[in-house]
């Protein structure tokens, strides 16, 4: 605990303080969570501001604690992070269980908590709490351990893989897996081991080659194996039938190399070692995956008729790849400003482009200088609105959407016999514009069917589509 600054450790004292009379299902006393949240938060290495709204997350929802005390105490910033924990919190308590969300709202819930997280690093306050409520999910009773399970896998593991965070989605995904299926968790962790041992001994001399060839080109590296997650094995195998004969990458090796033309001479060493399977080369080096993930993967065929696939990245590429956007706020925080100053920044899907610039505004936090914490609250969906079913579903839609559009995002079905539609319980008209926070509640009628004049009356591509296809069907009868 000497580490700790003494800002941190006056921190430590209040959330103490303010939880004294609480308990967690362990039998533990409450602080026993605040304080692995903080661990964990330091081991992503995460701004003290940030670590110090860990410990605090949960004093204003649960003890006598205010913000203003916060604020106070600690700073505009602090208060900031610990109100928006709260908030999605509050937030989710006001929504009904996943298992009764629409097929589609599992996303748009994701996109919420991406919309309510203004500041990125509410979000990995809360992530960070979720891991280490998953970490001691067994104190729980078994339909609560399920339930958040469930939560974990459909909505904060994908969270976790939006933000790029690897190594945080692949514990996350096990440990929840583990409770939602428990026998067929068994069953590929079981499959999984097997297999590693009869692999072991050939993937020892692929080790062999590929170290030599690379060391006879001077090449500068490290070698890995990377253990493939039992969640996505699970999800691969219902893709591929079943067929483990199939699943090309549960053996792979992890060569990490100094720069990015290395990486592409490596991919030619290993082509010259072992057969490339077709259509089995991915250059997500030069073509990124959505959330910033770069790499080369290739799969070959060893001399012994082993399948390996090689995934060959940079250390920075790894870094981001196994703790995403949290590790650019520590490991980018001089070298993006530095690399900022001259220009030079490595080029980031747009999508992600605001990661960018969180870390820009990260970097600045470190380095002290004054930050416009307004700028500091994106607004990533300003295109979209949040509207909800009257049974509290919600649906994002884009700005300017009419109620057609809605009830055709519902289902089709539902779209096509749209009688008329209340909003927040007033009956309006079909032209009626949408706005963020409307409940909208759609009324059908079987002998209604789908008029060409409702091409007019909607906004999405999805609604246009489904309004020609329904208008096809009908002229052809
Ligand atoms: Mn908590």
């Amino acid at each position: 605990m000497s580490k700790d600054s003494d800002r941190v450790k006056k921190a430590i004292a209040m959330a103490t303080k303010a939880h004294e009379s609480q308990f967690r299902k362990t039998g533990e006393p409450y602080i026993i969570h605040p304080l692995a949240v903080k661990k964990i938060l330091e081991e992503w290495g995460m701004d003290e501001d940030t670590v110090i709204a860990g410990i605090l997350h949960d004093t204003v929802e649960d003890t006598n604690l205010t913000l203003k005390d916060i604020e106070n105490e600690f700073g505009e910033s602090v208060a900031f992070l610990v109100d928006g924990v709260t908030k999605l919190s509050t937030a989710r308590n006001g929504m009904r269980d996943i298992d009764t969300y629409l097929p589609e709202t599992k996303d748009n819930f994701l996109r919420l908590m991406i919309a309510l997280g203004d500041d990125i690093r509410v979000l990995i306050i809360k992530l960070a709490d979720r891991l280490h409520n998953l970490r001691t999910l067994s104190a729980l009773p078994p339909d609560k351990q399920k339930k958040i399970a469930k939560e974990s896998l459909e909505v904060f593991a994908p969270l976790a893989d939006r933000l790029n965070m690897g190594l945080l989605r692949v514990e996350m995904a096990d440990l929840s897996f583990k409770y939602v299926d428990p026998k067929r968790y068994d069953y590929l962790k079981d499959l999984i081991e097997k297999y590693n041992k009869t692999a072991a001994k050939s993937l020892k001399k692929i080790e062999q080659e590929i170290s030599e060839a690379l060391k006879k080109e001077k090449i500068k590296f490290t070698l890995s194996g990377r253990v493939k997650s039992i969640y996505s094995l699970h999800r691969k195998l219902a893709k591929h039938d079943q067929n483990i004969n199939e699943i090309y990458d549960l053996t792979a090796l992890r060569i990490i190399v100094e720069d990015v033309t290395t990486c592409y001479l490596v991919l030619g060493i290993v082509h010259s070692l072992y057969m490339p399977m077709d259509g089995r080369i991915k250059d997500y080096i030069a073509m990124p995956k959505q959330n910033g993930y770069q790499s080369i993967h290739t799969t070959v065929i060893t001399k012994d008729k082993h399948i390996v696939e090689f995934q060959i990245r940079t250390k920075e590429m790894h870094e981001f790849a196994e703790h995403g956007l949290a590790a650019s706020f520590y490991y980018n925080e001089q070298k993006v400003t530095e690399n900022y100053k001259k220009g030079k920044i490595e080029h980031l899907p747009t999508n992600l482009l605001w990661i960018q610039e969180l870390q820009m505004t990260a970097a600045k936090l470190r380095e002290g200088k004054k930050v416009d914490l307004k700028k500091l609250k994106l607004n990533l969906f300003a295109d979209r609105i949040f509207v909800y079913t009257p049974k509290g579903d919600i649906l994002d839609l884009p700005k300017g959407a009419l109620p057609l559009d809605f009830a055709y995002r519902l289902h089709s079905e539902i779209g096509d016999h749209v009688m008329g539609v209340k909003i927040n319980g007033k009956m309006s008209n079909l032209n009626t514009k949408l706005h963020h926070g409307d409940v909208i509640e759609i009324l059908t009628s079987k002998n209604q069917i789908p008029k060409s004049s409702w091409l007019d009356k909607i906004i999405t591509p999805h609604a246009r589509s489904k309004i020609l296809h329904s208008l096809n069907a009908i002229n052809k009868k």
